[in-house]
């Protein structure tokens, strides 16, 4: 029989903690180490590179990795970031104060999707944890046709947003969000990754959590209120629950303190131009799935402050649908440009301001630290003079945002009086709190700090009062402080004094008074920790009324600093104002790429171009051109400058008229050189099949290369059925088409709004010049070749494509082309592309083929050789 085993009385309170922490890391907390065992050792030690030790265990080995307290933040969020849910475990009591083992907690969960550490946090991003819930199926069996719930809760910001819709909605909103943990019910794993793919970073809560009368409850309560209806949430029952196990998760990770998250609100889908996922991956919006690449968000963010980069990104991924609201922000862009001074003063004060959503965050988490308390006022104070410039403004908005702007002045007031302006970072560093605040702490200061002085003044007057000359006040750690009298003047010792030791040729003495200043002084440092403790967490829980005011500042000041970030750009990259009306045209006159522009060297400047779609003459256009010639270009910056448009930024054109587009569609046909099976081909046709059935009037289309990603004639034909259709469509939208296949031209003969243009080239001898400039009209013939030779093929294989094409080109159905394919490898099999490969074989290729090999003797073959 084994010997039971020993487990020391530590392990055995690590080990109920950590069962109730399965699926986290456990930092354990031992005097001035935090400690992980075994498993999580093993890992801590990975990702850490710290030193994983082992130690005897009960006669066990268990496996032991620590760091020293004070570097949580430098290892915490390396482990966030490494995917890991962390568990903090902390000694809840004084261990001085315990003669048993001290007690323990989890005081924190820490995982990605609910970090608030500064160095987990990326400032111009928000850092979202999102819940999805699906709603009860009804007889289908994949998430199609149900509502779907979501909600993103950024507890480092405090906002907290939802929707809910169907799977390619929901689908689209993760994309935009890219939230950094998404929650759902354990029962809905297979549904989800079926749904959603399996990028997220993702955690199963129980089914229970995902219900409304419990989302309900825990959404009243966090808010105070009876009902969701002030939200203009409460019809949302998906979205509601979504909601509910976001909150819930916060409190499963011990997150109390949320008194900033004061709402939830609804994202609400008919107010933003519809973009697909698609279409956000196409235009390289704000991620590229090619490194290095650069988006169209690194392009234009002028940005100065964290909360307006984040509201930026947001604009992007969200922009509007209401002209009035979209010329508003144009109005102050434009006036910002003409008053170049105001514009730059607000950016001088936009600079000064911190990241104030989440430093008022930090406030009501309880983690806000007295440099950044300072740092809060500071912001508050640069708004100031922000305010007093947009109220003066002759721009309407700006007059607005400044009316709302909150001069917080109470709250400067009081954090001027209360902290010191160079305050520590760490509140027990001390000197945190301001001179004159708190009369018992400057006493308790200037006796710890000036005790010779008051020491001084003591004997002088002890000196005086008892004439005695050589007094000596001093201290040793047996007696503390005493007063010498040498043996001499021992008769004059007044009687109040008490003797404590007797020396050969002195007395000590010690004094009331001494006995006080002595407790005052040894406790004074204790006692000055203790009081700087109490005022600054005072101070803090007082600044709670202030979260309201406060956030409405950071989102001012977001908004006020994206719009200085749009006319710094304008100025900078010469953008225009585009011109909304009624009408549903879109008229670019000299439009550019505005990632494409920006990376053009010097010598190769941007060719800009016009495009006019409308409904009534230019529905669709087709445009031809062979590859590398700027195709693709031109949809994109069609899109690019449609987006911006709405952003409530101005363009790269020269003028822009346009009517409100509500929807924006790209698709992308699979390029030919990726192994490229049917199914990707079927998931080509699905995406644009999901576009037909969603255009409106308002909606513009863009398709690249579609069907190229088949056979020419497969190819040729989808291009065809896929125009077709869009042209007979009553909403008539507006399409650019770009294809290599030269064929489609032929169909501006039957169909009267399908126009031709291309993307002229000049070509040279064996070569094409791109001049990169769209022109009416189409192509007659295919560029193809012309590209591969520019790719480096051997001339032989250009050559031979070359008289292919011709035949090709002649032939008018599958079973003449098959016919003729048929008859170009038989003709010309004898001849391998290995000898036509040198240019002087080529020469001497006809001598060669004249040489009659069977009556040729080896000396005369040496010879022709
Ligand atoms: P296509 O779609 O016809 O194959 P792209 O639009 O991808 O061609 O353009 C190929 C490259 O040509 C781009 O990466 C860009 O560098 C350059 N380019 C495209 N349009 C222009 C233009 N208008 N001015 C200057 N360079 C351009």
């Amino acid at each position: 029989m084994s010997k039971p085993k020993k487990v020391t009385p530590l392990m055995k309170q690590y080990n109920t903690i950590k069962v109730k922490y399965p699926d986290a890391l456990l930092l354990f907390r031992v005097g001035d180490f935090y400690e992980t065992f075994g498993e999580d050792a093993v890992k801590a030690s990975g990702i850490l590179n710290i030193t994983l030790t082992a130690r005897n265990n009960g006669g066990e080995q268990t496996e032991l990795a620590g760091f020293p307290h004070h570097s949580l933040n430098t290892y915490l969020p390396k482990l966030v970031m490494a995917g890991c849910r962390v568990a903090i475990c902390d000694q809840l009591e004084d261990p001085k104060m315990t003669k048993t083992i001290v007690k323990r907690g989890v005081t924190e969960l820490v995982t990605p999707g609910v970090a608030l550490n500064d160095d987990i946090l990326q400032s111009k991003s928000n850092n979202f944890l999102a819940a999805v819930h699906f709603g009860a199926s009804k007889g289908t069996k994949n998430a199609s046709g149900n509502k779907i719930g979501v909600s993103f809760l950024d507890i480092s910001t405090g906002e907290f947003l939802t929707s809910e819709g169907n799977a390619e909605y929901i689908d689209k909103l993760l994309q935009n969000f890219n939230p950094s943990e998404v929650l759902f019910s354990k029962q809905k794993r297979k549904l989800f990754s079926e749904t959603f793919g399996d990028n997220f970073h993702v955690f199963h809560l129980e089914d229970w959590v995902f219900q409304k009368d419990y989302a309900d409850e825990t959404l009243n309560k966090q808010f105070d209120t009876i009902s969701l209806k002030g939200f203009g949430i409460d019809h949302l029952e998906q979205g509601v629950i979504a909601s509910g196990a976001a909150l819930h998760y916060l409190s499963e990770t011990q997150h109390n303190k949320l008194q900033h998250i004061t709402k939830v609100s609804r994202i609400a889908e008919d107010e933003y131009v519809w973009m697909d996922r698609f279409t956000i991956r196409n235009l390289e919006l704000y991620h590229s799935n090619q490194q290095n690449a650069v988006t169209l968000l690194d392009v234009i963010d002028k940005t100065i402050s964290p909360m307006g980069g984040r509201m930026l990104k947001r604009w992007m991924a969200l922009p509007l649908k209401n002209v009035e609201t979209i010329k508003r922000r144009h109005e102050v862009v434009s006036y910002l440009i003409e008053e170049t001074q105001v514009l730059d003063k607000v950016k001088t004060n936009i600079k000064r301001i911190g990241d104030l959503e989440r430093l008022i965050s930090k406030v009501a988490t309880g983690k806000i630290s007295p440099r950044e308390v300072i740092q809060l006022k500071n912001s508050l104070e640069a708004i100031v003079p922000i305010k007093t410039l947009a109220e003066t403004a002759t721009n309407e908005s700006l007059k607005i945002i400044g009316e709302q702007l909150q001069e917080c002045e109470v709250l400067r007031d009081k954090i001027k009086e209360t902290l010191n302006e160079e305050s520590p970072v760490n509140i027990l560093k001390g000197n945190a709190i301001a001179l004159g605040f708190h009369p018992e702490l400057d006493e308790l200061r200037s006796i710890a700090n000036g005790g010779k002085e008051y020491l001084n003044q003591m004997l002088a007057r002890e000196t005086e009062r008892t004439g005695i000359t050589s007094l000596k006040i001093a201290s040793n750690n047996v007696f503390g402080y005493y007063i010498e009298v040498r043996n001499t003047h021992k008769d004059k010792v007044p009687e109040e004094w008490i003797r404590k030791q007797t020396l050969v040729n002195a007395e000590r003495y010690i004094t009331e008074e001494l006995k006080e200043y002595e407790t005052k002084i040894l406790g004074a440092e204790e006692k000055i920790s203790a009081l700087e403790q109490e005022i600054f967490s005072k101070l803090v829980q007082w600044m709670l009324q202030y979260i309201g005011p406060v956030q409405q500042n950071a989102s001012l000041i977001a908004e006020m600093d994206c719009l200085c970030s749009f006319t710094t750009q304008a100025k900078d990259a010469n953008y225009t104002r585009p011109l909304f009306d009624e009408s549903t045209d879109l008229e670019i006159k000299e439009g550019r790429h505005p990632v494409i522009e920006k990376q053009l060297p010097p010598d190769a400047p941007f060719i800009s171009n016009d495009v006019m779609l409308d409904r009534e003459n230019q529905q669709i256009i087709m445009i031809t051109g062979p590859n590398m010639s700027g195709k693709s270009a031109i949809l994109r910056q069609t899109a690019l400058i449609v987006l911006l448009a709405q952003m409530g930024s101005y363009v790269p054109a020269r003028s822009v008229r346009m009517g409100m587009v509500d929807k924006i569609f790209t698709r992308v046909g699979a390029s030919d050189n990726i192994s490229m099976g049917e199914s990707t081909f079927m998931v080509e046709m699905n995406e644009t099949a999901s576009i037909l059935n969603n255009i409106s009037e308002r909606s513009l289309v863009l398709l690249d290369e579609i069907g190229r990603g088949t056979s020419t004639y497969d190819g040729i034909s989808i291009a065809w059925a896929i125009s077709e259709y869009l042209h007979e469509h009553p909403s008539h939208a507006k399409v650019l088409f770009a294809t290599h296949y030269h064929e489609i031209n032929e169909m501006t003969e039957t169909f009267k709004r399908i126009k031709n243009y291309n993307v002229s080239v000049k070509e040279l001898k064996d070569d094409v010049l791109f001049l990169r400039k769209l022109v009416p009209g189409g192509s007659h013939h295919s560029f193809g070749i012309h590209v591969a030779k520019m790719a480096g093929m051997p001339q032989a294989v250009i050559n031979r494509a070359n008289k292919i094409l011709k035949r090709l080109e002649k032939s008018h159905s599958s079973e003449e082309l098959s016919d003729q394919m048929k008859k170009i490898s038989e003709e010309e099999m004898q001849l391998s592309f290995f000898n036509l490969d040198d240019p002087l074989l080529e020469e001497l290729r006809d001598e060669i083929s004249e040489i009659d090999i069977d009556t040729l003797t080896p000396v005369e073959a040496l010879m022709k050789l």
